[in-house]
């Protein structure tokens, strides 16, 4: 995996190419140089023939093209010294299961999905180390492992996408796809999305540019409802469809592989603007939709038609099943209006279960930065205690079931309760605790307040 302070070894530090077939690169100590530009090198020592000779260790020399003329060797064995033990990328990266266990953390339920993206990933990351380090010659390309999640609003999309890019502790973006146009229409250019990655991959001002963009290229991109962006009939149209299949289109270049030009300031292209060129090849593309009515095509693919006296449908999977969405094949995105080119770039299918009452009370208190923790830290900070009974994080877990928006909807309800609280502690030192009960959640009434001793205040202006 790569850290920030670990140098790319897939690109040339002078001119910042990849290396290919064509021009390979020459591994060095803190970064490769590419044979283009040794012969740009070659030129120079040939203009100026007395640079000083330096012994270098053999591996160096024996590991550098035997073809090539004696000049460039001489400049490159002074360029580049043979890698440390230690420094070589030994092409570890963490394992499904450490993957699948962070996930954990922050994600409740939902273990096939988390499991699938392990795998995804940890796939990935071999795929970018064989494009770095692997042979050339090999006919065997591993493919991106892309990924399209599909399950209901608030069951954890973006949120396995966030703490994955949190994990690989690489730059994250979001985009919602049904802001997105294709060129020329009014609208996101989809190159905005990558705009918003460089923005993430940013560290600090003093970053340099080539840094940034590096970092950027291995991040993590999430496009959010995707299934809105579907084209209306399985046919490819004859007429220009902007909403749906433009789109699909313009976001295939980027999710395929490509060096994408990016404005450095956001907003439409113009000729004259110098642009920010970003590789895409090495970012994972997460997509995310909820995909409504794609089950009743998956039980019409799954019925079998009995040829007989009476024509009748029987169905193997029935559309309401809770698990039928786990039998998506890609041939159900297309019927769904997801073009085939843009279902082929997408090979690793998760889904994701609705959350029932009890996953929504564990996401109240499990996760690590769970929303009960984050308001009890809050009013800790104020000396002031919070506690939730049991019956009363079941009856916010139900009353989320209501409003069918998953764990979104936990979140409101929580702020509902909180307000108050929140606005007077501060100011009301007799407070010393909180209890927030099933009756308070039931029937909206203020939480229990447990007044004491007054409390002193933090004093804010000491560090
Ligand atoms: P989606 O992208 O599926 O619509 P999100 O991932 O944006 O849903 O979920 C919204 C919020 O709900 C998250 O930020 C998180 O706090 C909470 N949440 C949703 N699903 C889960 C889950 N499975 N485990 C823990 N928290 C969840």
């Amino acid at each position: 995996m790569s850290k920030d302070n670990t140098p790319n070894f897939s690109k040339c530090v002078l001119c910042g190419r990849y290396g290919s077939a064509d021009n390979p690169l020459f591994r060095g100590l803190d970064g490769s140089v590419c044979l283009e530009c040794a012969k740009e090198l070659e030129t120079m020592l040939r203009a100026n023939p007395d640079i000083p000779k330096r012994e270098m260790p053999k591996e160096v020399s024996e590991d550098l093209p035997a073809n090539l003329p004696e000049d460039i060797r001489r400049c490159l064995e002074n360029i580049l010294e043979a890698p440390r033990e230690d420094e070589v990328e030994d092409g570890h990266y963490p394992t499904p299961k450490e993957i699948y266990d962070f996930l954990g953390d922050y994600v409740i339920g939902q273990e096939r999905a988390k499991k699938v993206i392990a795998v995804a990933v940890y796939n990935h990351m071999k795929r970018i180390y064989d494009r770095e380090n692997g042979d050339w010659n090999d006919p065997v390309e591993l493919q991106k492992s892309n990924i399209l999640l599909i399950g209901p609003t608030g069951s954890g999309k973006t949120l396995l996408a966030q703490s994955l890019a949190r994990f690989l502790d690489v730059p994250f973006a979001i985009a919602d796809a049904t802001t997105l146009t294709e060129a020329g229409y009014v609208g996101d250019d989809v190159e905005n999305i990558l705009l918003k990655l460089l923005q993430n991959a940013e560290r600090g001002p003093r970053d340099r540019m080539i840094d940034i963009v590096e970092r950027a290229e291995r991040g993590i991109i999430y496009i959010d409802e995707i299934d809105k962006i579907t084209r209306k009939s399985e046919n490819p149209s004859v007429t220009r469809d902007v909403s749906g299949e433009g789109v699909q289109q313009a976001l295939l270049k980027i999710i395929e592989g490509t060096v994408a030009s990016v404005p450095p300031q956001g907003g439409r292209k113009h000729p004259e603007q110098e642009m920010i060129q970003i590789d895409t090849t090495n970012i994972l593309f997460i997509c995310g939709g909820a995909f409504e009515g794609i089950n009743d095509i998956i039980a019409r693919r799954t019925g079998t038609t009995k040829i007989g006296f009476m024509r009748e449908q029987v169905q193997q999977v029935k559309k309401d099943d809770k698990d039928i969405y786990q039998k998506v094949i890609p041939q159900d995105l297309l019927k769904y209006g997801i073009i085939p080119e843009l279902a082929g770039r997408l090979p690793v299918i998760a889904t994701l279960d609705p959350l029932d009452e009890d996953a929504l009370a564990q996401i109240l208190t499990k996760p690590k930065n769970a929303y009960i923790k984050q308001y009890k830290k809050l009013l800790k900070m104020d000396g002031v205690n919070l506690r939730f009974t049991d019956g009363a994080i079941h009856a916010i877990a139900a009353e989320a079931i209501k409003r069918k928006m998953g764990a979104r909807a936990l979140k409101s309800i929580i702020e509902d309760i909180m307000l108050n609280i929140m606005f007077d502690v501060p100011s009301d030192l007799s407070i010393r605790e909180i209890v927030v009960d099933k009756t308070a959640v039931m029937k909206h009434l203020e939480p229990e307040v447990k007044r004491g001793e007054e409390r002193t205040v933090p004093d804010k202006t000491e560090e």
